[in-house]
């Protein structure tokens, strides 16, 4: 097909809300990333209701109606100081990381057979994270509760979004009827398909350093809402723009090993540990480092 691009006479714009960047001029095309409110982005084309620009290191292409113009293209002077701006604020940039420890007060999630309790788990791993994400620098994190109490889910979510989240993860411990039943999956949304390989590398470093199965990347669609999931914080944070959302079961708990296990302190901060380092590798490959 003929590129139908034409050179635009704007050649910078700013973002007036998150805003997503896509692969190709479509809505339904490869998302690159977001580009966080007043972003600025050169314009290196046009077409139709979209705009193209250089996101990071990558092309990409960005709704017209949410963006607005910076300056005019008057000399070249402008432009090489725009991007030397956009060069130091990639590097000086913080991500925004959002853990959700699953559960709390009256809703103890699962409880295994010697009475350990999921909200109780997921708040420690929680803790245990951000300690390791702080570690590691360029992180700004912040916890749905940090202490046992109840919290509504979609309080949770919009708490995330008011924030501006980069990464939003829940942290949550299993349960089944069959005690045989072990291992770890991460849920990501079924809205964002390109995250599917950053679920099975969460899953699968998490399963190595637990010594559990690896139960893969999963999605869970609600069946009253086609196109949408039924986890209600995926949902909510994805809806919301956030690039990155992930709900990850750490183990079963109701597997009497598995709860043997994750009862111990040591294994819930390598888990946390681990996922640092996943989370801090993605940071770097990330084209919406702008
Ligand atoms: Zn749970």
């Amino acid at each position: 097909m003929r590129d139908e691009t034409t050179i635009s006479s704007v050649k910078n714009v700013t973002t007036r809300i998150n805003l997503k960047v896509r692969g190709e001029p479509k809505d339904q095309s490869t998302l690159l990333g977001i580009a966080p409110a007043g972003t600025r982005l050169i314009v290196l084309g046009e077409r139709k209701k979209w705009f193209k620009v250089l996101f990071g290191n990558a092309i990409g292409w960005v709704f017209k109606e949410y963006v607005e113009l910076t300056q005019k293209d008057e000399n070249h002077k402008n432009i090489d100081k725009t991007d030397k701006i956009d060069k130091i604020d990639k590097i000086s940039r913080i991500y925004k990381v959002f853990i959700d420890p699953g559960h709390g007060g009256k809703d103890p999630g699962a409880v295994g057979q010697k009475g350990t309790r999921e909200k109780d788990l997921t708040l420690t791993l929680s803790k245990y994270l951000k300690e390791e994400l702080e570690k590691l620098g360029s992180f700004a994190v912040k916890l749905s509760r940090d202490q046992d109490q109840y919290v509504d889910l979609k309080a949770r979510g919009r708490a995330a979004l008011h924030w501006g989240a980069d990464i939003f993860i829940s942290e949550h411990f299993n349960a089944a009827g069959n005690r045989e039943a072990k291992g770890v999956e991460v849920f990501y949304s079924i809205d964002l398909p390109e995250t599917k390989g950053k679920a099975k590398e969460l899953s699968r470093v998490i399963a190595q350093v637990s010594r559990t199965n690896n139960r893969g990347a999963k999605v869970d669609k609600s069946s009253r809402y086609p196109g949408e999931d039924r986890i209600t914080v995926l949902d909510i944070t994805q809806d919301g723009g956030i690039p990155l959302v992930f709900l990850v079961e750490n183990g079963f708990i109701s597997n009497p090993p598995e709860e043997d296990r994750l009862r111990q302190d040591h294994v819930l901060r390598e888990i946390a540990q681990v996922q640092a380092k996943t989370i801090y590798s993605w940071r770097e490959t990330r084209p919406a480092a702008i």
